[in-house]
């Protein structure tokens, strides 16, 4: 780290000529090379506020000696060898160790995969190095750097303006201050405050509106923001409504545990036949067994695990507790342009003057020529729209960093692909971006806003020529022009004339009816209309005043090809019960022929100014059927939103533009792009899809419900196990059997052979039927009645299979005193009846009962028994480790067991079965009173 007094690399950077500061910075308007940024990177660190260093592995390990229940253990242990049972000791320290190690793991892996994720979520910057525009990840920006910003951009470092145009920035996160504030660039006094130095940008401040070229002074923690940042990293609220639940729930159980734990402590103490130290012992065991301390560090894992599955997916999860509502949801409202639609769009048709053409070629290949009705023409023809198509464009070729690197051989289109496709179009009548942008040097721009549906550039006209694209008229002395493109309606609206073969001519209604026919019969086509204009001789202000008085170049229809598996994806949704809304800007003849494409259910549309026009109750009454918003603004979008949200909907939504974050924010599930969008809407956003793909929201609604059902399954589990065991030692007790199993077993089933499978359900593969249940209801937590009921008889049904295992054992009769077997077959054991082998007996039932109640959960979910190799894994080891205890010395002398012979495994199988069987028909009972789950 820089030592520095200064927040930032150099001191007074809002006072001095910018030069000077090139000068302190060794750098240049041109950038820095990109070797030398790698040096910077080295010398100054990462770009990023030093957020808590990932957690170290110590403290997770110290961690897990929180827990209340661990000392318990500890104190057993301790007690235990005081009074000289150094067996007992061992075991119990050795649990101890285990349980911890086990508990560590798996906080760690949870860590790691969360840090895993943070690493994911980056936002981009766009730099100058080796003299060309490169986005590079916002944490590898060093001071010296170049950088561009432009509306919806978060400022990734500190940095000193050098260019702007209309740049306002909301720099709340610093000064608290909403309002936006203008920046002009120059230089201010060395006294201005902060707030007030309107020539400097702060890093995660917000780009409103403008854009700009600004030289980096301080990044990382040695910027404004990274000054007092640790005191707003700590807000960060990782607990997820799973966690709540699953708290709550062991408060609960701990309880009802340490009551039954009293009751059976008192009840052996009063008969007095096992010793008090086995009674405490015994106490304990039951605690820590029942009490299912572990949950809420399962979950997290589990969706920590499952988060990062997801991001494999190209869903990047930002928050954690989103997983569990993805599960509820049965609205999804999608943008069309790039989600359901390709990245790649390609211009096909252009009216220029009377004609059309077509363009030839595909995606963003730059060969292609014009053609009229079939017959190739001179590009000469279209050159004047399309130069406004290059002109009036934010597009830039770049170089884009993969993995760290950069490649500058590997050059690409940066920026907007409805721009991309236009100066592709311009491309292949050999327009060149450099050659124009120097001819016609861009003064100033009115921004593009999804309100607006268009967006104006001024530039001056080339030197000698004072007539810009007006061509040989001579009636303008000309020394500026405007450019603009839009939506076909707002830029007709604007114009009074048309250029037709070089004239200027009035644009007349007959006219107008005319292009508005040619849009629609493109848009019919499923094409993108958008129209074009310039005005010669414009005012030198770039504000909307001067978008008046155009002239109209033509329409321009570009192919946006749905992407190929989003009708799939669509289909999949819609048969998982969760309706698709898709809500555009485009024109809404546009709109039906891709809804109709991709198989929304009725293609209903309704435009964003019919919208305007209805009450809250007429949209309350239409809004489950509309499938298609078109010519929307992004306020639209909150008020569908609110509708939907107010039916008692839960909704994703997606969004992209600097607008759409409140409706991002505001959804149950907020969705942004990851590569089209815009840094502010992917802050407010719960979700990122990597590759802005709508089947993406599929898989992770998919993803969702998975990790929502594996939690199920291992609460189910955990709790159904743990009742039969508590169920069965107060049984037990009651019945005036003394301990039916051993408080070691006890301990023993419940870390070591309970554990790893439980967990290992956590990755359980999706159930078949995933996506063709109804969402689940919002307020349904984990629990259900149906799992109540579950747990209640599972209890009952081990100790039912289990307790006359343990009389067998013990007494030599089923039910001792009762010799039935002996009245009818008159047949004796051919063993010595003992506790050690009833409670061996037990113990053993417990196992493989475990393991067949594992299966069976599963199996309602349709899961074959080796689906999750994880599991298969966990189980075989569990069965090992028992056997080893069984019939080794060492296992014999530390669990306190009798080996087992095939008499006794035959009991325990007629034994499982029965539970088995116990429980298939409970499952058709459950099935007649609830749901599925
Ligand atoms: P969508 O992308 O779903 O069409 P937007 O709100 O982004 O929705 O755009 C609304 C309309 O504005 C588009 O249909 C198009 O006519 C126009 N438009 C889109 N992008 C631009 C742009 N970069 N410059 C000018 N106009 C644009
Ligand atoms: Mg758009």
């Amino acid at each position: 780290m820089a030592q520095s007094v200064n927040s930032t690399a150099v001191e007074n950077d809002h006072s001095k000529p910018i030069d000077d500061l090139y000068e302190e910075l060794e750098t240049s308007e041109q950038g820095l090379e990109t070797d030398d940024a790698r040096g910077r990177l080295e010398r100054y660190g990462p770009n990023e506020i030093e957020a808590e260093e990932g957690v170290s592995p110590w403290r997770i390990l110290l961690e897990q000696y929180t827990s209340a229940l661990i000392w318990v253990l500890i104190v057993a242990a301790a007690v235990m060898a005081v009074v000289g049972h150094t067996i007992d000791a061992a075991v119990i320290g050795g649990i101890v160790v285990f349980i911890t190690l086990f508990g560590f793991v798996q906080d760690y892996r949870a860590e790691q995969s969360i840090a895993a994720l943070e690493e994911l979520s980056t936002t981009h910057a766009l730099v100058r190095r080796d003299g060309q525009k490169v986005e590079i990840d916002a944490r590898n920006v060093v001071p010296g750097d170049v950088i561009f910003v432009e509306s919806g951009d978060i400022v990734p470092a500190d940095a000193r303006i050098v260019e702007e145009s209309n740049v306002r920035v909301d720099e709340a996160a610093l000064t608290g201050e909403s309002a936006g504030v203008s920046k002009e660039g120059g230089t201010v006094d060395a006294a201005t405050s902060l707030a007030e130095r309107t020539n400097m940008l702060y890093k995660d401040t917000v780009v409103e509106r403008g854009s700009g070229t600004a030289v980096v002074v301080g990044t990382g923690a040695e910027t404004e923001i990274g000054n007092i940042a640790s005191a707003l990293e700590a807000a960060e609220d990782r607990e997820t409504p799973f966690q709540t639940e699953m708290d709550r729930l062991g408060k609960i159980i701990a309880a009802g545990v340490v009551g039954i734990v009293a009751v059976i402590a008192i009840t052996e103490l009063a008969v007095g036949e096992t010793p008090p130290l086995q009674v405490f012992l015994t106490a304990v065991g039951v605690a820590v067994s029942a009490v299912p301390e572990g949950l809420p560090a399962v979950v997290t894992l589990s969706l920590a695990l499952g988060a990062r599955r997801m991001a494999e997916k190209n869903a990047l999860v930002r928050r954690l507790p989103i997983v569990e509502a993805l599960g509820s949801v049965d609205v999804i409202c999608t943008d069309k342009t790039g989600t359901l639609t390709e990245e790649e769009m390609t211009v096909q048709r252009i009216v220029a003057g009377r004609e059309t053409y077509e363009v030839t070629g595909t995606g963003y290949d730059t060969d292609g020529e014009f053609r009229r009705n079939g017959e190739s023409v001179d590009s000469e023809r279209v050159a004047e729209i399309l130069r406004c198509g290059m002109l009036c464009n934010n597009v830039d070729i770049g170089t884009r960093e993969a993995d760290g690197e950069t490649d500058p051989s590997e050059r690409t289109y940066l920026g907007d692909p409805t721009e991309i496709a236009l100066f592709v179009a311009a491309q292949k009548a050999g327009f060149d971006h450099e050659e124009l942008d120097e001819a016609y040097p861009r003064i100033g721009e009115v921004d593009f806003t999804s309100a607006r549906k268009r967006m104006t550039t001024l530039h001056r006209t080339p030197d000698g020529d004072g007539n810009g694209a007006g061509g040989g008229d001579g009636d303008e002395n000309g020394e500026t022009i405007a450019y603009m493109k839009g939506a076909p309606e707002t830029v007709l609206e604007r114009c009074r004339r048309e250029l037709v073969d070089g004239e200027l001519v009035e644009l007349t209604d007959d006219r107008r009816a005319e292009l508005e026919a040619k849009t629609e019969a493109f848009a019919e086509d499923a094409l993108r209309v958008m129209g074009f204009a310039y005005r010669p001789d414009a005012p030198r202000e770039a504000t909307e005043a001067l978008e008046t008085d155009m002239v109209f170049l033509g329409l321009q229809g570009m192919l946006d090809p749905p992407r190929p598996e989003v009708p799939g994806a669509i289909d999949a949704c819609l048969s998982a019960g969760i309706n698709i809304v898709m809500i555009t800007g485009d024109n809404a003849v546009t709109a039906r022929a891709v809804g109709e494409e991709i198989g929304l259910r009725s293609t209903r549309v309704v435009t964003g100014p019919e919208l305007e026009e209805l009450g809250d109750e007429e949209l309350a009454d239409i809004v489950d059927d509309v499938d298609i918003f078109a010519r929307t603004s992004p306020d639209h979008k909150t008020r569908i939103l609110q509708m939907l949200q107010k039916k008692g909907h839960t909704v994703a939504m997606t969004g992209d533009g600097v607008n759409d974050a409140p409706a991002v924010k505001n959804a149950d599930v907020g969705v942004a792009m990851g590569i089209r969008g815009t840094d502010v809407t992917e802050q407010a956003s719960d979700i990122v899809l990597l590759d802005d793909n709508f089947a993406t929201i599929r898989d992770a609604v998919h993803g969702g419900r998975r990790i929502f059902d594996n939690v199920r399954k291992f609460v189910n589990y955990l709790l159904s196990g743990n009742g039969g065991e508590v169920t069965m030692i107060f049984t037990g007790s009651m019945a005036g059997l003394g301990l039916v199993i051993t408080p070691i077993q006890i301990l023993w089933i419940n870390v070591v052979t309970d554990g790893a499978p439980a967990l290992s359900m956590g990755v359980d593969p999706a159930a078949d039927d995933i996506m063709e249940r109804d969402p689940r209801p919002r307020d349904e937590g984990v629990i259900t009645t149906r799992i109540v009921t579950s747990i209640v008889g599972i209890a009952l049904f081990m100790t039912v299979c289990l307790l006359p295992l343990f009389t067998l054992n013990f007494t030599g009769r089923v039910i001792p005193g009762y010799d039935l077997t002996g009245s009818l077959f008159g047949w004796e054991p051919a063993y010595e009846p003992s506790r050690e082998l009833a409670q061996t007996m037990v113990f053993t039932g417990f196992v493989v009962m475990e393991i067949v109640r594992i299966q069976a959960v599963r199996l309602r979910y349709g899961l074959g028994i080796f689906s999750n190799r994880w599991l298969v894994l966990a189980v075989v080891v569990a069965i090992a480790l028992h056997l080893l205890v069984l019939y080794t010395p060492t296992g014999q002398l530390l669990f306190d067991v009798e080996p087992l012979g095939v008499v006794h495994w035959a009991q325990i199988a007629v034994s499982a079965g029965v539970f088995a069987t116990l429980m298939a028909v409970f499952v058709k009972v459950q099935d007649h009173y609830f749901d599925r789950y």
